[in-house]
């Protein structure tokens, strides 16, 4: 049994903790124990959250932007001074690693928030120009009240990446976090109130998606909808947002291809294999597809096997632990379903290939399949868990054909010692991201999104902010003025 988080389940708005009759259980993925019950909200909490930020919007967005900068950089000290508290409610409530949520996650949580306020202050430039003696002045101006709906893999890092953006550029927020990883939005709630953000700037609505979320991209209040999360979902929430034309942010699935050839250093491309089994293979980014040119196929399947053996399931509390646990039961089901009707349509587990049983609950084996045929689901659909399968290529076109075959566009990783090829392959690939012998590699100011279904827009840096933000163009004709 994992101990009570006491971490409140109410929902946040207009600067109050607001609970509804009705409450879900937040079971945590490392014992499927219930951790916290939380409101559930509907269409009523959605209406009181969005009046919230719509109340606060004019007095946000006329906050003088140095104001708005010091105010996101206190809500990173105090992110800093809780990282242990927010790192272990994290880890219980959606099973990730604590070590990664110590050393890396929760740090850059911190950092989104004083990315977006440094950028706010020094990086947005307001360029200046003339026209045939007009004079044209550009501005960013706050776009009112953004929408921001997150998913379950990397709650609080997924959910600042906007929360952050969205605050500097002056709109007021609904945070609607995934069910399965309600907490640490709860925590960053009283975060921001300790910082002290106006009432109503940040409000956070918990809730089943299907229940609360057409209230919130429905609504004509909402001036943005940023939305990270499944491909149907995203369908809705389009359908729902087209009513009031709001615009759509959307960071969605992949299936991304992680592509080897013989010239590459074969010791580095083993490790990076490995590690797309981090975060137990819940990564929309993951390079899920090892294709592998032929001539050294063996000995990479090889030396790939020796490195996974070495890779520790466990708890995630326990700091030595390299993979955790699937979400919850249902998606468990799902990853499984998907590597047995693979394994009976022909595909061969070189690795894992069923729940781990010794540690039994929501433990799915580091797996590795080989054989899918073309075009079987294994090789097309986003699994979201720790499966990987393994193809071999022999000429650099059919590389790229495979690695372009699916209808998912997010990222793509290459390995090979040869410059020209990385920069030949990289180019004809359809991601948003593409890692050249390194994998996981992350800067802010980089664009960050996928093509094709993985998604609509780019986040990061300036397209988070535009994204936020009314972009205008004053034209003045400057020979107007009186004397
Ligand atoms: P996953 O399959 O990874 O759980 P979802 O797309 O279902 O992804 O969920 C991502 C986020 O979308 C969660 O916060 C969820 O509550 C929310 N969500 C689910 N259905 C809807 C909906 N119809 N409208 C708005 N948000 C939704």
């Amino acid at each position: 049994m994992v101990a009570d988080v006491e971490v409140s389940g109410g929902h946040w708005i207009g600067g109050e903790r607001v609970a509804s009759a009705a409450t879900f259980d937040d079971v945590s993925p490392i014992d499927e124990a219930v951790i916290a019950r939380i409101s559930r909200g509907g269409a009523t909490e959605a209406h009181a959250a969005v009046s919230a930020a719509a109340a606060s919007s004019p007095a946000w967005a006329s906050t003088p932007p140095t104001e708005r900068a010091r105010l996101l950089h206190r809500v990173a000290d105090i992110v800093e001074d809780r990282l242990e508290r927010l790192a272990i409610v994290e880890t219980i409530d959606n099973g990730a690693l604590l070590r990664s949520h110590l050393r890396g996650v929760m740090p850059r949580v911190a950092h989104n928030f004083r990315f977006f306020a440094d950028y706010l202050v020094n990086d947005l430039h307001h360029p200046d120009f003339e026209t045939r003696g007009h004079h044209n002045h550009v501005s960013w101006d706050p776009s009112g009240v953004a929408v921001l709906i997150t998913p379950w893999n990397a709650p609080l890092m997924l959910a600042t990446w906007k929360v952050a953006p969205a605050l500097a550029a002056g709109c007021t927020v609904v945070l609607k976090p995934a069910e399965w990883t309600p907490l640490t939005a709860s925590l960053l709630a009283d975060i921001t109130k300790e910082a002290g953000i106006p009432d109503g700037v940040f409000n956070v609505v918990q809730g089943l998606g299907e229940e609360v979320g057409d209230a919130l991209t429905g609504d004509p209040r909402v001036s943005r909808i940023s939305f990270t999360g499944s491909v149907p979902t995203a369908r809705l929430i389009a359908r729902s947002a087209a009513a009031n034309l709001t615009p759509c942010s959307f960071e969605l699935g992949g299936k991304s291809p992680f592509i080897v050839f013989a010239d590459a250093d074969m010791d580095s491309a083993v490790a990076n294999a490995v590690e797309q089994y981090d975060n137990a293979g819940q990564v929309c980014l993951a390079g899920v597809r090892l294709l592998v040119e032929d001539a050294v196929l063996d000995e990479f399947v090889e030396r790939f096997l020796a490195r996974a053996a070495a890779v520790r399931q466990g708890d995630p509390r326990d700091l030595a632990t390299d993979v955790g646990p699937q979400i919850s039961r249902e998606h468990f089901e799902r990853v499984d379903g998907f590597v047995r009707r693979a394994v009976t349509a022909g595909a061969e587990a070189l690795l894992g290939g069923g729940p781990n049983e010794q540690l039994g609950g929501l433990y799915y084996r580091p797996t590795l399949l080989a054989g899918a045929a073309p075009g079987a689901e294994i090789l097309t659909d986003e699994v979201f868990g720790p499966v990987l399968t393994v193809q071999s290529f022999s000429t650099e076109d059919e590389a790229i054909a495979m690695a372009n075959g699916t209808e998912f566009g997010l990222a793509g990783v290459l390995f090979t010692g040869d410059r020209a090829r990385a920069e030949r392959v990289s180019a004809q690939l359809v991601a948003g991201t593409m890692w050249v012998n390194c994998f996981f590699v992350r800067d802010l100011r980089a664009p960050f999104g996928g093509s094709r279904h993985s998604g609509v827009g780019r986040e990061g840096g300036t397209w988070s902010f535009d994204f936020y933000c009314d972009v205008k163009n004053t034209c003045t004709n400057v020979d107007r003025w009186t004397p």
